[in-house]
């Protein structure tokens, strides 16, 4: 008999007939409720809360395999409670997310969304000295908030730009910090010292809200804030508010607190480069995070470990 699972239904598209094989596939609508029924794996984006009411809609569910690295949509200690295993995509989705942080950061810096706007505009009025002039990487601190695999990744990729590399990490990275030279700090040091600040710590209790009205005040006057980790861990109105003062020189956001709404106030602000949660949208990896997250229901339902549960 196959296994009933409930798959988020916009992974269709990205999965292959095998990685299928033995399951009973309910697809589910990102807009529609978590139903209840005796399904006994789910497969959510992460615009899904998975908490203790959907868990206990849930009776004979096994495993939460999320398709995503990050886990705050997903009560944790209600599924250990429950005894069930929860899972993320950690890894595939590492350069991608890179890659885009360091657009965000060179869209930033260049004031690359103003340059786009005044050519097609029409408003250029030809080669100006001191037309649209931007911030110099070379020499300049890059301030890392969150230093695991995403925040080594941009790391690594500032070393040949010139940056020198400061970040903050509950534990320390030798290996990190001898391949990019960067030095770990405390937060009050990386507030005070990044010319161009990049969060890649995930959403916890002690995360949510760190970018708020004081230390926004805390940052360098002109300094560039960048946002591919998650919305929560900036206070969008302040953040609005440091813009419209121009205290900060531009900010590039990826993710937001309450997605697809973004505070009207930052959507207004100048100098912002706004994109719709797209760190990790590349043809492979979004492949290889529906293939994880496929494989980790295989492997519980085969009563093998997951292949990346979120807790070892
Ligand atoms: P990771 O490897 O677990 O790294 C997280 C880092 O955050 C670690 O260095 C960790 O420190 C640090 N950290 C956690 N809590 C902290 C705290 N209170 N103070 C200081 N540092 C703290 O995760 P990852 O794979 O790099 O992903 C990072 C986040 O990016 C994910 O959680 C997700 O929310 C987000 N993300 C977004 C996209 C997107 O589409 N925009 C794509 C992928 C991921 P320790 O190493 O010392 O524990």
């Amino acid at each position: 008999m196959k296994s009933p699972v409930l798959v988020a239904a916009e992974l269709q598209g990205l999965l292959e007939p095998d990685q299928l094989a033995g399951l009973d596939v309910t697809w589910l609508p990102a807009d529609d409720a978590t139903p209840k029924g005796d399904w006994i794996a789910i497969v959510p984006l992460l615009s899904r809360w998975v908490g203790g009411t959907e868990l206990k809609q849930l009776p004979k569910l096994r495993i939460v395999a999320n398709c995503a690295v990050g886990y705050d949509n997903v009560d944790v200690v209600a599924a250990e409670m429950r005894k069930v295993i929860v899972t993320n995509t950690p890894d595939v989705l590492t350069d991608a997310t890179a890659d885009l942080t360091w657009t965000l950061i060179l869209a930033c810096a260049r004031r690359l969304v103003e340059a786009i706007d005044l050519v097609r505009d029409g408003r250029w009025a030809g080669w100006h000295p001191e037309l649209l002039l931007g911030l110099e990487l070379r020499g300049r601190t890059l301030g890392l908030f969150g230093a695991g695999r995403i925040g080594q990744a941009v790391g690594r990729r500032a070393v040949p730009f010139g940056l020198r590399i400061i970040y903050a990490a509950r534990t320390a990275k030798p290996d990190f910090e001898r391949d990019s030279g960067a030095a770990r700090v405390d937060w009050s040091r990386l507030l005070a010292e990044s010319d161009i600040l990049s969060l890649h710590a995930p959403s916890t209790p002690e995360t949510k809200g760190l970018i708020n009205s004081g230390t926004l005040r805390r940052m360098k006057p002109g300094a560039i804030l960048v946002n591919t980790a998650r919305g929560d861990l900036i206070r969008e109105e302040a953040l609005a508010i440091a813009l419209e003062e121009a205290r900060l020189g531009a900010v590039g956001l990826d993710v937001y607190a309450d997605e697809p709404a973004i505070h009207p106030r930052l959507r207004a602000a100048p100098r912002t480069v706004l994109l719709p949660h797209i760190g990790s949208a590349t043809n492979d990896t979004r492949r290889k995070m529906a293939a994880i997250a496929l494989a980790n229901v295989q492997a519980v339902l085969r009563g093998e470990p997951p292949l990346t549960p979120v807790f070892r």
